[in-house]
């Protein structure tokens, strides 16, 4: 499987009249190899693909590498591949320091060149295999057992802290190796900061409370937000939340191959700028997910491009009253050939937890 992602890197670098690619960042690293440790360089070329760690990591990479050329490197990894360039030698310029590429620079041999190739293996990424889908199904499962795991346990009187503690604990008993992210729980007010950290207060009766969260599970994230109701709402965010629910409902079944990125985010903006909640939907409609919880394609007012088959993305969109509430819906759905995939199950229409 790891061979086919290396394969698929070289047909790449032919377009782009590259001798090899020098993926450092780890992510990439992972993706192409299978390496999970902390200290690894691939160096793919159109006949080798090499890779290389220092003797801490010798052993995993035998069981976890074993489509490339293992390589024992000193501890500057960088130096040892820097050995192997000839030709036109792209690199990962969106993630390299300034001193790394200095060094390079300095090691290069005759006849060789860097050259600036950065996106390419996140554009391998962005489209996912099958086992990569049956991971990632297996993390919004997760995520949607964590939901009903908190509406069994209810909301109020709790403070945020404590549910994120609680759910976080308690999706690596199950199986998470960690939280996509930090866990957002946000009730009434500080819902209508779509970032905000869990904080100490009692999550009160009779408002509404943002919770967004994900599982990591064999590597790949998910993530899903849903509002809940801790009792009677006012009309205004009741109606907020059934607004909400309606755009990101027609934003969902808008994920098809071929449709372009900001065209799906606008069926969702367009609908709550129409109801006059326009100026409280701050951010993108949705961004990719896989080895990393914000990756491509992006689904948003600037978003360049279509929708492949295989995409992974979110559609989260939300209405921010400040000083208020918040509401935010977010499902993890994949691009099929012939439709679309949601990953997330957990109910939508509003639900109210109590104590
Ligand atoms: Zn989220
Ligand atoms: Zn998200």
């Amino acid at each position: 499987m790891n061979g086919a992602r290396a394969d698929k890197l070289v047909e790449r670098l032919r377009e782009r009249e590259l001798d090899w690619l020098l993926v450092t960042n780890l992510v990439n690293v992972r993706y192409l190899s299978g390496f999970t440790g902390t200290n690894g360089v691939c160096l793919v070329g159109t006949d080798e693909r090499l890779f290389f760690t220092d003797f801490r990591y010798v052993e995993r990479a035998q069981a976890e590498v074993p489509d490339f050329e293992r390589l024992r490197g000193k501890q500057d990894l960088l130096g040892d591949a820097a050995e192997r360039f000839a030709g036109r030698v792209g690199f990962e310029d969106q993630h390299m320091s300034v001193r790394q590429h200095r060094r390079l620079t300095e090691m290069l041999p005759d006849g060789a060149e860097l050259v600036p190739a950065g996106g390419i293996v996140e554009g391998l990424r962005a489209v996912k295999d099958e086992g990569e889908l049956r991971a990632m199904r297996d993390a919004a499962a997760l995520a949607d057992e964590m939901y009903e795991y908190i509406a069994s346990r209810g909301l109020v009187g709790r403070t945020e802290r404590e549910v994120a503690v609680d759910v976080e604990r308690e999706m690596r008993a199950r199986g998470a190796t960690d939280p996509s992210f930090p866990s957002i729980i946000a009730a009434a007010a500080n819902g209508a900061l779509p970032h905000a950290t869990p904080g100490d207060s009692e999550i009160p009766a009779d408002t509404l409370v943002i919770v967004d969260m994900g599982c990591i599970v064999d590597g790949y994230c998910s993530d899903c937000t849903r509002t809940f109701a801790t009792g009677s709402l006012s009309n205004d965010a009741a109606a907020v939340y059934e607004l909400v629910l309606a755009a990101q409902e027609e934003a969902l079944a808008a994920v098809l191959p071929g449709a372009e990125c900001k065209v799906v985010d606008a069926v969702a903006r367009d609908k709550i700028a129409a109801a006059g909640h326009g100026e409280q939907f701050g951010h993108g409609l949705g961004h990719g997910v896989g080895l990393e919880i914000h990756e491509g394609p992006r689904l948003a007012q600037s978003a360049e491009g279509t929708l492949a088959a295989g995409n992974v993305v979110t559609v989260e969109p939300g209405v921010y009253v400040p000083g208020a509430f918040g509401v935010r819906i977010e499902d993890l759905v994949v691009v099929r050939d012939d439709g679309n995939e949601v990953l997330s199950h957990f109910p939508k229409p509003l639900m109210t937890l109590g104590a």
